[in-house]
């Protein structure tokens, strides 16, 4: 299968990529791809990147984004829950914990408080943090 090349800013009015499509609330569908547009960029240090590509489409053949269903509404908020869920103190924080933290903002502090008081002696520290 074959579609036109245009560079950047030289396509035809009718067509789109999938992003500026999804900006207006639609997807591509079955439709093949219509053309490709390719580009390239100059950094600001003058470094040329190789060429970028990108497909595409036909906004008189797009169709809107289907709204999630129930169920996939309900994944996902599942999902955000177990996110706002501190691993330590169990509770709903409100907000998304970041991958690598292990508690939220107040068991850290906690924490952190714990060990001012706990350990003066950094090496004593270092040795509790270690094991
Ligand atoms: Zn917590």
């Amino acid at each position: 299968m074959t579609f036109p090349t245009y560079r950047w800013g030289w396509a035809p009015e009718g067509l789109a990529t999938r992003r500026q499509l999804a900006l207006r609330g639609l997807t591509p569908g079955r439709q093949p791809i219509a053309a490709e547009i390719v580009w390239r960029y100059r950094r600001r240090d003058g470094v040329t990147r190789p060429t970028r590509l990108a497909y595409l489409y036909r906004t008189d053949l797009a169709v809107p984004k289907r709204p999630a269903t129930p169920a996939q509404l309900a994944a996902l908020a599942r999902a955000m829950r177990v996110r706002r869920t501190c691993p330590t103190c169990r509770r709903d924080i409100g907000y998304c914990l970041p991958h690598h933290w292990t508690a939220c903002l107040d068991c850290q502090d906690t924490a952190d408080q714990r060990h001012d008081t706990e350990h003066d002696d950094p090496q004593t520290c270092a040795a509790a943090t270690a094991a």
